[in-house]
């Protein structure tokens, strides 16, 4: 009870904008995140990418921006991202690139939205790259999938996919549909403050769901992603890839930045495909939260540090 309260005033926290300026100067919370976010600039991303594929494993890059607040800052964020494709590109990194929605104007215009994400993963499709939607709150969980199946519907299985959550409640029933449709997943647990209306209230439950839905997702025959650190459902998926005969490239395993690097070797090592997601930008308060939401005993350390700033 008391890890869900910590997890929950975390996530709350996570989500008060006026507390980012603050937290952003507080050196102790900025030394931090960098844990977890490769840096503030492409540069610092592209250079984390090259150590990682030095050692066997690929990226994907996230540019940090939850909260744009008008249209000319969605279309900056388009920007970004198309640089970073093209220098993704230049480089030969093995690479792809995570987007959100919200950063592309979501919350501001749907139909902006998409204009937004249609550049980016029309962009990734002249370079023969992926566009990976990552997913958010459940107030836009429908809206997400919406675009997404828009725009796999558009360019096609190779160059969009989307993301699901094992934690609500329509996840299994959303990863056949879209296993149906021929969409690429990247099954996570999810990292948002939920209600038990939409939501698993109990992570017994969570995980369960986590491997019913791995289970759908590896006997489809469509590339996906298994994006987790929790060696119980690694190990689940090892299992039933091995019980299906399914060969090593035929899924990838993904893993956080700074999160159980021990792990990510030892799978490469082992021959599987690993992916590592590589947040970088200014704005890394929310991320950063969400990462300490996941390890509530975290919160007596960002209250301290925060109350401090
Ligand atoms: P948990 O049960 O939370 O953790 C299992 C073990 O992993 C822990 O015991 C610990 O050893 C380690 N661990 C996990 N988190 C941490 C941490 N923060 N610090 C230190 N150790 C930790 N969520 C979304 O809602 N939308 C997305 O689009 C999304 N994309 C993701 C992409 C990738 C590649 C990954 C790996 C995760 C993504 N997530 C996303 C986050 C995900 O939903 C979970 O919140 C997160 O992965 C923690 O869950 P877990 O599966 O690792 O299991």
């Amino acid at each position: 009870a008391t890890a869900r309260w910590s997890r929950s005033t975390l996530l709350f926290l996570s989500r008060q904008s006026w507390l980012k300026d603050r937290a952003t100067r507080v050196r102790s919370l900025r030394r931090l995140s960098r844990r977890f976010v490769a840096g503030e600039t492409q540069e610092e991303a592209l250079a984390a990418a090259k150590q990682l594929n030095a050692r066997g494993l690929w990226a994907s890059f996230d540019h940090l921006n939850e909260a744009v607040r008008d249209a000319e800052e969605t279309r900056e964020e388009v920007r970004e991202y198309v640089r970073l494709l093209a220098r993704i590109d230049e480089a030969g990194a093995q690479a792809n690139v995570s987007l959100k929605l919200t950063q592309c104007g979501l919350l501001l215009d749907r139909a902006l939205a998409l204009e937004n994400a249609r550049a980016v993963v029309a962009e990734a499709r002249a370079r023969g790259s992926f566009v990976r939607v990552d997913m958010e709150h459940g107030a836009v969980t429908q809206a997400t999938l919406d675009l997404v199946r828009q725009l796999h519907a558009e360019h096609g299985e190779s160059h969009v996919g989307a993301v699901l959550q094992s934690c609500l409640r329509r996840t299994e029933a959303d990863a056949r549909a879209l296993c149906a449709e021929r969409v690429r997943i990247r099954l996570c647990k999810g990292a948002y403050l939920e209600g038990p209306d939409i939501a698993f209230p109990d992570k017994r439950d969570v995980d369960a769901c986590f491997v019913r839905c791995m289970k759908v997702l590896l006997d489809s025959g469509v590339y996906h992603g298994i994006a987790t650190h929790d060696e119980r459902m690694l190990e689940a998926t090892l299992e039933h890839a091995e019980r299906r005969h399914l060969p090593r490239d035929a899924f990838e395993l993904q893993m956080l930045h700074g999160i159980r690097e021990d792990l990510q070797q030892q799978l490469v090592d082992q021959g599987y495909r690993v992916r590592i997601y590589v947040p970088y930008g200014r704005h890394w308060y929310p991320y950063l939260m969400r990462r300490m939401a996941e390890r509530p005993a975290n919160l007596a350390f960002v209250l301290r540090h925060l109350s401090r700033g």
